[in-house]
């Protein structure tokens, strides 16, 4: 049998409004080979699922995309339990890696290699990760909704970059895998603009802080996603201040 590419999801069981359905957790597997991408937080029941969906295979590493406590916290004690390392781009509160990674850096997989991508935007720290054709996307990029990002013109950058790859699938940190990536690319630098417009439109028409741009522009989004709204419309207002409209 010719070995492939293999992908398998475990889905951490932290369902919720900022996360989804839960957490995607990545296997990523050549052959026997395998890396571990966005562990998720620390809980029992979803170590113990991520080591039975190993199967017979072995993890190479833990990466993390991003240091958000829905993907990093069990990151070290996997780590750990295999005997590899960690990798990520910084220590956040409940992740130290092992191992840094910075744009451009490559990991083997079997005869495959993982193409590191620095991706700030949603956090300082983001990174995405490319096999082939494919994108471990984070909370870069969602299945099935947008994101909070905390810095909008390096997040818009950050979109911007993944348009010339010619990505075949994302598979999210949240939400089902994307199979018309270049679409949801468009769509997500298209949302943002928007709703830039709808908050040069709240400024006009006398808003004067964050929390009535939030009251005006998600009125039809549930309030308990309101403290993210607002840190979305913070960074749009430093960017409109910093780099103006577009
Ligand atoms: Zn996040």
């Amino acid at each position: 049998m010719v070995s492939e590419l293999r992908i398998d999801r475990v889905l951490a069981p932290n369902p919720g409004p900022f996360t989804l359905t839960g957490t995607n957790t990545w296997i990523a597997s050549f052959g026997k080979e395998a890396i571990v991408i966005d562990p998720g937080p620390r809980l029992a029941d979803h170590e113990a699922a991520i080591v039975r969906g190993l199967e017979e295979r072995r993890p190479s590493g833990i990466l993390v995309t991003h240091n958000h406590e829905d993907h990093a916290p069990l990151a070290n004690p996997l780590a750990r339990q295999f005997e590899i390392p960690a990798y990520g781009h910084a220590p956040g509160p409940d992740f130290e890696p092992d191992l840094t990674l910075v744009e451009g850096d490559r990991l083997p997989l079997g005869e495959k290699e993982l193409l590191v991508l620095a991706t700030p935007g949603h956090s300082d720290d983001h990174l995405c990760f490319q096999i082939d054709q494919v994108l471990f996307s984070g909370d870069h990029i969602m299945g099935g909704s947008s994101v909070m990002v905390e810095d909008l013109a390096r997040y818009l950058a950050s979109l911007r970059r993944l348009r010339p790859l010619g990505l075949e699938r994302i598979y999210p940190g949240h939400g089902p895998e994307i199979d018309h990536p270049d679409e949801v690319i468009d769509w997500y630098v298209a949302h943002r603009l928007q709703r830039e417009r709808e908050i040069l439109a709240a400024l006009e028409a006398g808003a004067t802080s964050v929390a009535e741009i939030v009251e005006i522009i998600y009125r039809e989004v549930d309030p308990s996603l309101h403290s993210l709204a607002a840190v979305s419309v913070a960074a749009h207002l430093r960017k409109l201040e910093e780099a103006g409209p577009g």
